[in-house]
């Protein structure tokens, strides 16, 4: 058995000057809980942190709700009154058709001063299939709106970035100089993020205030046949890229409250490792823990689906924020 360390970054502060979410609360997450079972700390696979993305507090998630639902009110999202599917209270989102949202990606490839350690175009071509296929519903879960359009990989030599961590100088300086577009193009940066981290992503909701920042970061070894193995096939980009259309993980929140805001993915109390078969931490008669969902923590191999609920919150996301 290892110890597992949590995952969430340790510069929130210098990340998430806005507004919703404000630096402080996210320590909380790194606290021993009492009540942690074997469930809790079983990962295997400790040399990685899944995610660096942040588990904002309860109080953040309410508050970056409230501001949804009146950017939402300007925005005029079309819902749909009764519908079914995700989303609570009032209509629901009416959910753009399946592969109607054709999303412009930029993938920045960084190799060291050398021009060594990047991915390969082919890489980056398959990096991109499967997230494509993830969110097509081609790998069994739910057909989401969204489709992804490589218009150009670039690649820099440049060491400082080749190793940039999280919320560092480095990665600052990377974005700034590399970002294409606005708060609708993906920005996808790979390279050797060092520290055990998989990815990192930013919020839709985080745009308006530091626009520069926007996008997603995955290691380079993560793509599909990389090194990172059982994290090889390609779910960080997914995952990661879920992060940036608006998905909490699936242990948001934990078994209580409104936990990662989609109805259709079932409460858990913790990140999943591995392929634990039957996890359910939560025990309200529920379902089990959505260990098969792109947003938990489990292996590459485990990982498969994305909900309806989920992508209607994407879709609602982008939709205010993205479009
Ligand atoms: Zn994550």
């Amino acid at each position: 058995m290892h110890s597992k360390t949590k995952i969430i970054c340790c510069l929130t502060s210098a990340l998430f000057t806005v507004s919703m979410f404000t630096a402080p609360a996210m320590a909380n997450s790194n606290k021993a809980n009492p009540n942690q079972t074997a469930w809790d700390r079983a990962n295997p696979n400790a040399a990685f942190k899944r995610c660096g993305t942040a588990d904002p507090s309860a109080a953040q998630v309410a508050a970056a709700e409230e501001q949804f639902r009146q950017f939402s009110a300007l925005k005029g999202k079309p819902t749909k009154p009764g519908g079914g599917g995700g989303g609570d209270g009032g209509g629901d989102p009416e959910v753009r058709p399946a592969g109607s949202v054709s999303i412009d990606v930029y993938f920045h490839v960084i190799n060291d001063d050398n021009g060594n350690g990047g991915n390969t175009q082919a890489e980056v071509n398959a990096q991109m299939a499967v997230i494509d296929n993830a969110f097509a519903g081609g790998s069994g879960g739910f057909a989401t709106p969204f489709t992804f359009n490589l218009v150009e990989t670039t690649y820099t030599n440049n060491s400082a970035w080749f190793t940039a961590s999280q919320g560092s100088a480095a990665e600052q300086q990377m974005k700034a100089s590399l970002r294409v577009g606005g708060p609708e193009t993906l920005n996808i940066y790979s390279y050797n993020v060092g520290g055990g981290l998989l990815g990192w992503a930013t919020f839709p909701s985080s745009y308006a205030t530091n626009p520069q920042y926007d996008g997603v970061v995955i290691l380079n070894s993560s793509v599909p046949g990389g090194a990172s193995a059982p994290y090889n096939e390609g779910d960080t980009g997914t995952h990661e890229v879920g992060h940036w259309l608006g998905l909490y993980h699936t242990f948001q929140g934990g078994c209580n409250g409104g936990g990662d805001q989609v109805s259709d993915t079932a409460a858990e109390r913790s990140p999943a490792y591995g392929c634990p078969v039957g996890r359910d931490t939560c025990r309200k008669g529920g379902e089990p823990d959505p260990i098969y969902n792109f947003m938990d923590y489990t292996d590459d191999s485990c990982m498969f689906k994305f909900t309806a609920g989920q992508a209607a919150r994407a879709d609602a996301q982008s939709f205010v924020y993205r479009k």
